[in-house]
């Protein structure tokens, strides 16, 4: 399906008045003509509108609008990015089983799989996941699942993904991608024979900073198992006003994510003249080590990355971020607004190589007033005393 006809009305029939702006279904339950309907629903919950944890319209016109942009049957919301990864995630997991996971990946991905999951009796082996390799040679006879997040969203390292699906598919083992970076416009993993597609949309799908929310897409039958074990279990659903909002958001992801990779582009372009810029890390930088990957699975970039300063103490890293004027001090990222987080906030370690580290969103502001506001906080920097 083109992508415009999935944007502009796919999966919004069906609605009184025909309108334009899919309604909001602000309603916990729906009622029945009669007791056979109402059993029915009952008994197939996963089918039926019957109580708004399980199923609501306004949440269901966005579930299947990326599923078809992720090229996959069906997609459930949930109500956050992490809420998604746990369900996907336990969905297909139980004590004494084992996971191979990518290293570096969100932070509290990480976390479910270092702590949470351990308090279950699973076991899990981080990897670098550069090569496939990683994957397959760490796996055991009771491996049942391998995570990854690529490209991962500090480092940006890249699994090859067709490969690794391969393997897994061969023995067994279920395969979950967060995709949360590429977006499904630049990046449709279920293509490449992984099974499980997991995002934060409170990111690019959303894309205005205003909602949290997450989705799972896949397969219909692992869409229903995670349905009826997970998502009812747990109960982390999406109100009918953040699908709503991230409808809006949906709307206009192919006119927004190619503004972030070229006004990223142009960035970079600046941050290479730029003597206190030690590395940059971003997939679409052809001085990445695997550029050729990224060009091969993926057809785009967003806008964010990391850079490494040369710095010889902490007060140059506080001041840099602290003199930036339109780039704003916030977590979080895919929305409108050029964003900085310095590693270092997220320690009180000092000056360790990591700190040296700072991660930008680049927005949708003109890309002449970003490179100008971080011209005057490099200036800044050098001013500090060492
Ligand atoms: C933000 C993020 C998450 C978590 O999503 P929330 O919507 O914040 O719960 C998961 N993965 C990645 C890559 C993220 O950036």
């Amino acid at each position: 399906m083109d992508i415009t006809e999935i944007l502009h009305n796919y999966a919004e029939k069906g609605f009184s008045y025909d309108p334009v702006s899919v309604p909001i279904y602000e309603t916990s339950i729906f009622s029945f003509k009669n007791f056979e309907e109402f059993q029915n629903s009952l008994l197939n919950e996963f089918e039926a509108h019957l109580y708004s944890r399980g199923k609501n319209p306004t949440a269901e016109v966005v579930e299947k609008k990326i599923a078809a942009l992720e090229k996959a049957e069906d997609a459930k919301l949930f109500a956050s990015g992490i809420a998604a990864v746990s369900a996907a995630t336990m969905a297909f997991l139980k004590s004494g089983d084992h996971v191979v996971c990518v290293k570096d990946a969100y932070g509290w991905t990480s976390k479910l799989f270092s702590q949470y999951l351990k308090r279950f009796g699973i076991e899990v082996t981080f990897v670098e996941g550069t090569d496939p390799k990683d994957f397959i040679e760490n796996t055991r006879t009771n491996t049942k699942l391998f995570f990854l997040e690529s490209p991962t969203t500090f480092t940006f390292a890249l699994q090859e993904l067709s490969p690794i699906a391969r393997f897994a598919r061969e023995n067994n083992i279920k395969t979950i991608i967060d995709n949360t970076w590429a977006t499904p416009l630049f990046q449709n993993p279920i293509d490449l024979g992984i099974d499980l597609v997991v995002h934060s949309a409170s990111k690019y799908i959303g894309g205005h900073s205003d909602v949290v929310a997450g989705v799972v897409v896949g397969k219909r039958e692992d869409i229903r198992h995670i349905f009826n074990t997970e998502f009812m279990n747990i109960g982390a659903t999406i109100g009918p006003f953040e699908s709503w909002l991230l409808l809006r958001g949906l709307r206009t992801i192919h006119i927004r994510m190619p503004k972030h990779m070229e006004n990223t582009l142009k960035i970079i372009e600046y941050l290479k003249t730029v003597p206190e810029i030690e590395e940059i890390f971003y997939p679409f930088y052809p001085k990445h080590p695997q550029y050729e990957l990224a060009k091969k699975q993926m057809r785009g970039g967003s806008g964010l990355f990391s850079v490494k300063l040369k710095v010889k103490n902490l007060d140059q890293i506080i001041t840099f971020t602290n003199t930036l004027r339109i780039f704003r001090r916030a977590v979080s990222w895919g929305g409108y607004e050029s964003l900085i987080i310095p590693y270092a906030v997220t320690n009180r370690d000092g000056l360790t190589e990591k700190n040296k580290i700072v991660r930008l969103h680049i927005g949708l502001e003109d890309p002449d007033l970003l490179i100008d506001d971080l011209q005057k906080a490099f200036e800044a920097m050098r001013k500090v005393k060492l």
